[in-house]
């Protein structure tokens, strides 16, 4: 059986559970994931969806553009999914929402166009302006 790894929101209404292997894993520097996280990046593993499972609570959807839904907890607001009509049957998890964000650590840096200057990444991942594969 491949690996499982479970994940949750800040107040423990929302459980989910992600199945490996992972898509892609990310960090986004977007201007969308920017305002909806209030963070300067954010962290994305990507599955399919049928390698994702919502173990307890309901995830509310936010129509943040046209074909993309961002997923959150309507009882505590945290960030959880991320899905998009350009990534049919995928499921975009925030990884920091895993219980153990270190299992599935980054391998590319997208929509660098939007990186805020004063955030500073100095490391060996892939760097895309755009979203590539990954968002
Ligand atoms: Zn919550
Ligand atoms: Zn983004």
């Amino acid at each position: 059986m491949s690996r499982q790894h479970e994940g949750g929101c800040l107040c423990g209404a929302v459980r989910y559970r992600i199945s490996e292997p992972a898509k892609f894993s990310s960090i986004c520097h977007c201007r969308s994931c920017q305002r909806a996280t209030g963070s300067p990046v954010s962290g994305f593993v990507g599955v399919t969806a049928d390698h994702f499972t919502v173990l307890t609570g309901n995830i509310a959807l936010y129509e943040s553009s046209p074909g993309v839904r961002r997923g959150f907890c309507r009882q505590c607001g945290t960030s959880l999914t991320y899905e998009g009509n350009r990534w049919p049957d995928e499921v975009h998890i925030y990884t920091a929402t895993l219980d153990d964000p270190r299992v599935l650590p980054p391998s590319v840096h997208t929509m660098t166009v939007d990186s805020i200057p004063w955030f500073i990444t100095e490391d060996d991942l892939t760097e895309k302006t755009g979203f590539g594969s990954a968002p």
